[in-house]
């Protein structure tokens, strides 16, 4: 890897990467094979940083704000010369603009790539995380028929996943369970609601779910759920609650401190690496568990997250291995874990 010698300009670009599963996906919001997300390319000398921006409605984002975040943010010209000030990038882009995480996501991973790439590292080094183990990945089987829920529980049970998260939120929940359990009977189940049930529906549906040895439900009440429904969901759930949608940012936890059981974090909703580590060790201040998530995408965005999964409890990689095919390498599937390359910065490469 070629160093830099003087200081050059950042320069973002940016395109549309269309990406699309092997079975439609469905989750309570909807259902659908194709995800459009929105590919990040920094160019600092001859090295290029690659970042992923996925954006979700129920955030309030889509493909063309992230677009236009980009476009403003390349206008404002905030990157400047040195790809190691992150923290202070960071800092330009939410003065600049407020929310859209996504879009800064997208940013901050291109800039941390190209600082591995700078210092010839993988980003899991420079974090200090060598040697650490990760935990256990799931796989999710999304909304569907019960007879594709049977096929496609059958699937991940013949790929060898160890863990499934088994999406709920339809007037048949407890049939989704019933299947998937009748075809994988005792291995470890999560379930996520994504806000779909009412605090009373949750409680229900809790108990049902312990009978059938899952481990927790992640979002079972929507995203701007009053505190007091949080409240009376966690004192009347046999099973512990995570908190997904509702929590985004690392000044989101002390507010679900004592209503939750856990969090979820995404780095579309932190806004890249460094939020997700607040965040994380914000939420262990609180005693939280946590686990982090990924939205449909590629090996960029999955791999960015492998690389700080050993500091969770909960591993939810499974945003790339749902599609038909993946544009880029990086973090691979084996034997129930995420196993980072040795290539620099988030040791991603595209696919021949
Ligand atoms: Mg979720």
């Amino acid at each position: 890897m070629s160093k830099v010698e003087t200081k050059s300009k950042l320069k973002l670009s940016f395109e549309i990467l269309k990406l699309r599963t092997k079975h439609p996906f469905g989750i309570s919001y909807g259902s659908s094979s194709d995800s459009i997300n929105v590919l990040v390319r920094l160019q600092y000398g001859d090295i290029e940083g690659l970042g992923e921006c996925s954006p979700a409605s129920y955030h309030m984002e889509s493909p063309s704000t992230v677009m236009a975040v980009l476009d403003d943010l390349s206008k404002k010209d905030i990157l400047g010369d040195d790809p190691f000030a992150i923290q202070e990038i960071c800092k330009r882009m939410d003065k600049a603009i407020a929310g859209n995480y996504s879009a800064k996501a997208g940013i901050e991973l291109a800039l941390q790539d190209i600082c591995g790439k700078i210092v010839d590292k993988p980003l899991y080094q420079l974090l200090g995380l060598s040697g650490m183990p990760a935990p256990i990945t799931d796989f999710t089987i999304g909304i569907d028929s019960l007879e594709m829920l049977e096929r496609k529980t059958k699937e991940a049970i013949d790929d060898g996943f160890k863990v499934l998260k088994v999406k709920q939120g339809t007037s048949y929940d407890r049939q989704i369970i019933e299947t998937v359990r009748k075809f994988a009977p005792d291995i470890p189940l999560r379930v996520d609601a994504n806000g779909a049930w009412s605090p009373k529906q949750a409680v229900e549906m809790s108990k049902f779910l312990a009978e059938h040895n899952v481990q927790f439900i992640e979002q079972p009440i929507p995203k701007y759920a009053h505190l007091d429904e949080w409240r009376f969901v966690r004192e009347n759930c046999p099973l512990p609650i995570f908190a997904d949608e509702s929590c985004c940012r690392a000044t989101d936890v002390a507010r679900l401190a004592n209503v939750v059981d856990g969090v979820v974090v995404k780095l579309a909703k932190t806004g890249g690496l460094s939020e997700a580590l607040r965040l994380i060790h914000c939420a262990r201040a609180h005693n939280l568990k946590v686990m982090i998530g990924c939205m449909i995408e590629s090996s960029i965005g999955i791999s960015a997250a492998a690389h700080i999964a050993p500091l969770v409890d909960y591993l939810d990689l499974d945003g790339a291995m749902l599609l038909a095919e993946d544009p880029f390498d990086g973090a691979v599937y084996k034997d129930g874990y995420m196993a980072l390359t040795d290539r620099p910065g988030l040791g991603v490469i595209p696919r021949k």
